[in-house]
């Protein structure tokens, strides 16, 4: 007889719920999308041609299975950090602490502990409305609050800015702002660089903490040093900011959890006082993160001609997908829609938020097998040249 008659049913994931009705679906016709991960023009999951190549090398290389540090591996850490920070004076000058972690996720929860046990003027955590509902529970997991602050503007499918600036105008000085570097999930919304700018200004004065969520840099606009504008003009600014990095979106390492957590110090003692801290909170977490991910992220960015490879294999996903809310548009201006959709391809990312109402996306699944989160999010990367027309006029039929 088991202790558990208690524990009540779970709801079960929202988005993983839709990839199980679509499983079920037996026509043929069905699009799925509600899929967080790139696919290519035949809907199938791409390994990258640097990612294989590192593969090959690591392969045929001396290895083994030995543990890695709490910290992870030192040499995929270095190049995490160089990738994210670039030029900014604090690489040079070794303050920056950087753990492994379980992909982006991981770097989240990493980060919430950090801020849980250390940052004791505030255990709220400011999310953007909407928010990647995992934010949510993560902060409740970690012991910390979560409030919404302003962002999307339902009226233009587009960013209300006045609104974000005035919420977090009036958030208590010090307050933790978790922001999405680039490609926010689920609207890809985006603000401009001169917005960032202003942001700036307002988190110096207001002396907010920056909590970046970065999962998608390369991804969104096909080039890495574009969408780390922000994280970057922060840390130049002299901001000390906490990074989260997955390798998930533009590694396609989707399954082998390899991420990065780092926060800027404004010295390297700090750093390192910080740095024992990351690692006390890891070791009774999970000890020490996988190596797999790591050699592989680490190979190609430490490989000039893998690199090389990698930025156009990064921009030919974004170029894919870029293209495909083009296609879409003109998919629904052929079917005769004479709705503004400009906001498709205005957004960023791997979604756009069609402003589809949720009983469009009931009729979406039932009679025309195609699968969206309820908000009307759709995943671009489900999109491909042989059903973009047919998702395009499906949409025009119960928008109109
Ligand atoms: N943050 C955001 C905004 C995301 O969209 C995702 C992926 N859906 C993640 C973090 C983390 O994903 P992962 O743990 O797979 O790296």
């Amino acid at each position: 007889v088991s202790f558990w008659k208690d524990v009540p049913q779970g709801p079960p994931d929202p988005i993983l719920g839709i990839s199980e009705a679509f499983k079920r679906d037996t026509d043929p016709k069905k699009v799925n999308l509600g899929v967080g991960a790139y696919r290519d023009d035949n809907s199938k999951p791409w390994i990258l041609p640097s990612v294989k190549k590192a593969e090959d090398a690591i392969y045929n290389g001396k290895g083994d299975h030995e543990y890695l540090p709490i910290e992870g591996f030192d040499a995929f850490n270095t190049s995490a950090v160089k990738l994210a920070y670039a030029d900014c004076p604090a690489v040079a000058d070794k303050r920056i602490a950087a753990c492994q972690s379980l992909s982006g996720t991981g770097a989240l929860r990493l980060g919430m502990a950090f801020l849980k046990r250390f940052y004791p003027k505030s255990n709220t955590v400011l999310v953007p409305n909407p928010t990647w509902g995992n934010h949510k529970t993560i902060a409740k997991d970690s012991g910390l609050d979560w409030k919404e602050y302003t962002y999307y503007n339902p009226a233009n499918y587009g960013l209300n800015f006045n609104g974000l600036v005035g919420d977090l105008e009036k958030a208590p000085d010090g307050s933790i702002v978790l922001l999405h570097a680039c490609a926010h999930n689920p609207t890809g919304v985006d603000l401009t660089h001169a917005e960032w700018d202003q942001l700036y200004d307002l988190f110096a004065k207001k002396n907010h903490v920056p909590f970046f969520d970065m999962a998608y840099q390369g991804f969104a606009s096909g080039n890495t040093d574009h969408d780390a504008y922000a994280p970057r003009k922060f840390v130049k600014g002299g901001k000390s900011i906490l990074l989260c990095q997955s390798f998930a979106k533009n590694f396609g390492l989707y399954g082998e959890r390899i991420g990065c957590f780092s926060i800027v110090c404004d010295d390297a003692a700090e750093k390192d006082r910080v740095m024992s801290q990351v690692k006390i909170l890891a070791r009774p977490m999970y000890s020490n993160p996988p190596i797999y991910g790591a050699k592989v992220v680490s190979t190609v960015l430490n490989t000039p001609d893998f690199n090389k490879q990698w930025l156009a294999d990064v921009k030919t996903m974004a170029d894919r997908i870029i293209n495909m809310r083009a296609a879409l548009v003109d998919g629904l201006k052929t079917c005769g829609s004479t709705r503004d959709w400009s906001h498709i391809t205005k957004q960023i990312g791997m979604f756009a938020f069609t402003g589809l109402k949720a009983d469009q996306c009931q009729r979406l699944a039932k009679e025309f097998h195609i699968y969206m989160t309820m908000d009307g999010r759709i995943s671009l990367a489900g999109l491909n040249s042989k059903n973009v027309n047919y998702v395009a006029e499906a949409i025009f039929k119960v928008s109109n």
